[in-house]
């Protein structure tokens, strides 16, 4: 910024502007975009200095690369991180932090409700090199305190939790953690550093599936990973250069900042909207349960209104009348698109059993909250009047 203010700027202003000056990029008012694999070395002694971590500068795209660069500190301005790294998706950013920080012995207490493919990251992905993997039922503190041991190394977890959108007291369960010695991680994907920002409540690394609201416009797959910023140079050049190679495309890393310009516009709008739906969900006799943190019927809506500035748009609800009458109705949408990812303008629905939980084993489903009659609403920027009229139409009510 070219003024000093000893007021912080505001989360907008910080999303479009954080480490961006148009003087020192030939005036250009949106950063260059740097589409090079690699970074040629003004002479061949200070290559040397750049290998040895002597002398700061870029090497090669698959360890750093300046527009990457630019969105690593953006998204780590945003959630109060030191540090950010950006990944080629979203498990990406997962698999590249839990490689780098876990150790065959090692155990990860973990909530009982994860994304599918998280979930089947830590069952076949991690267990298989030695990894113990707990899942615990993390809504409540007390029961992190029980199981809890000087083996555990990471506790993991979502907040809201895709798909049934129950949360986990970031503070509570932080202080419990590392007064066991272990490391917090936390997927915000959800919530988005606009609603809730889990490092400044006590996690050490926050995680990104990027291609949700951060990206926000279902045009790429994008992760990303905030912390410490030692840590994070430990998982961009053991996680991402060796281990997994899940890096972000610069072309990636231009879409996600322009998507982040309105991250504040889009998630007001996605609040608005959700609390609106889920209210009208709710009132009507077909449908048997709505879960949104906004809702005074969500069993935490005390632990949302401390910890989130704002309840999303993400929604899960049940019919009355089970899986067929759910897939009937999905059917029956006109303007809501089948289909999975959420954060989208686009108001997306899906079937969490059958589609991005399908990973769990009916089983396992049932075991960690995920009904098979529970319906997944990723609610978007159309006019939330035309929503709900679809909405209506397609579960035979009159919504108007
Ligand atoms: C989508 C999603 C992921 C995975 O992200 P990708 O970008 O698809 O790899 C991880 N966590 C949550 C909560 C998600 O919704």
């Amino acid at each position: 910024m070219a003024y000093d203010s000893s007021r912080p700027l505001g989360f907008a202003t910080r999303a479009i502007h954080h480490g961006y000056n148009p003087a020192d990029n030939a005036n250009a008012l949106t950063p260059p975009l740097h589409l090079t694999s690699t970074f040629a070395f003004p002479d061949a002694q200070t290559g040397g200095a750049l290998f040895a971590g002597e002398a700061e500068g870029h090497i090669y795209s698959r360890i750093s690369n300046p527009t990457v660069a630019l969105l690593e500190s953006r998204i780590a301005e945003l959630e109060g991180a030191e540090a950010g790294l950006c990944t080629a998706s979203g498990m990406g950013a997962i698999s590249a932090t839990m490689w780098t920080l876990l150790k065959p012995g090692d155990e990860v207490i973990t909530d009982k409700t994860l994304y599918g493919c998280t979930f089947s990251y830590m069952r076949d992905g991690l267990a298989r090199f030695g990894v113990k993997i707990t899942h615990v039922d993390l809504s409540d503190p007390a029961n992190l305190e029980a199981a809890i041991s000087d083996t555990t190394r990471i506790v993991y977890f979502e907040t809201p939790a895709n798909p049934n959108m129950r949360l986990v007291d970031i503070r509570a369960v932080s202080d419990i953690a590392h007064a066991a010695g272990a490391l917090v991680v936390v997927d915000n994907t959800y919530a988005s550093p606009m609603l809730t920002r889990p490092i400044t409540l006590g996690a050490d690394f926050v995680l990104h599936s990027a291609t949700k609201y951060l990206g926000g416009h279902g045009d790429l797959v994008a992760g990303a990973v905030c912390g410490p910023a030692e840590a994070i140079h430990e998982i961009r050049m053991v996680g991402v250069k060796d281990m997994t190679g899940s890096v972000m495309a610069p072309f990636n890393a231009m879409l996600v900042m322009r998507g982040l310009k309105t991250l504040q516009l889009r998630m007001a709008r996605h609040c608005e909207s959700g609390m609106k739906v889920a209210e009208w969900l709710e009132a009507q006799p077909g449908v048997s349960a709505v879960y949104y943190p906004g809702l005074a019927s969500h069993p935490q809506h005390a632990l949302a209104n401390r910890q989130m500035d704002g309840f999303g748009g993400m929604i899960a609800f049940e019919l009355e009348s089970g899986y067929d009458a759910g897939i009937a109705m999905m059917n029956r949408l006109v303007l809501i698109r089948r289909a999975v990812s959420l954060g989208d303008a686009e108001t997306l629905i899906q079937h969490p059993a059958s589609m991005t939980h399908s990973t769990y084993t009916e089983e396992e489903r049932l075991e960690h909250g995920i009904s098979n009659g529970l319906v997944r609403l990723s609610v978007g920027l159309e006019d939330v009047a035309d929503l709900i009229e679809d909405l209506g139409q397609a579960l035979g009510v009159n919504a108007r």
